[in-house]
């Protein structure tokens, strides 16, 4: 059951993430979380690193959808400003709005890759719905109520999956 929570990969952030090494995989869509993903949980806007990673998959032809268990006020002020389809209060790890995003990309389960800064929604409901999975480190270690309870319960899956070897990565915040 808790292999539910391992990430296919893990990465220090988005920008290791390669649209080419995306394509090698057969991946051709992503769907990504937006708080401590994409940005800080407490910043509007995106970075000017991040409007390039987005032209970036958009010049290599992988679409992306922002999968934000946030409200509407913030993932759509985070994501028309890029063009980004999206979706607000997704209720990850449910895989209602995954399933969604798979279907206004239009592709099958294996061209997809979720990526999240969390175990309990964005690697749980990806892996869920079949999809391939990258953990990224969050960006800042501050979290809002509800999130700092799930970073607890992560802390002890990672650590468990730590000590039977299936994972050899540290965090910082570990
Ligand atoms: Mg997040």
């Amino acid at each position: 059951m808790l292999n539910k929570f391992l990430p296919d990969e893990h990465v220090p952030s988005v920008f290791d993430i390669d649209p080419e090494q995306l394509k090698a995989k057969g991946i051709r869509g992503v769907i990504t979380d937006l708080d401590n993903t994409l940005v800080a949980w407490d910043v509007p806007d995106a970075t000017e690193d991040i409007k390039r990673w987005f032209e970036k998959m958009d010049d290599h032809g992988i679409q992306v959808t922002i999968a934000s268990n946030n409200n509407e006020t913030r993932v759509k002020l985070f994501s028309e400003p890029l063009d980004a389809s999206f979706i607000y209060s997704a209720r990850k790890p449910l895989s209602k709005a995954f399933k969604k995003a798979q279907k206004q990309m239009n592709l099958n389960k294996d061209e997809i890759a979720v990526i999240g800064d969390q175990l309990l929604t964005d690697v749980l409901g990806g892996n869920s719905a079949g999809f391939h999975t990258i953990l990224v480190v969050p960006i800042v270690q501050t979290d809002g109520f509800f999130t700092k309870i799930n970073r607890k319960i992560e802390r002890r899956i990672l650590n468990w999956m730590r000590r039977r070897g299936k994972i050899t990565w540290q965090r910082r915040d570990q």
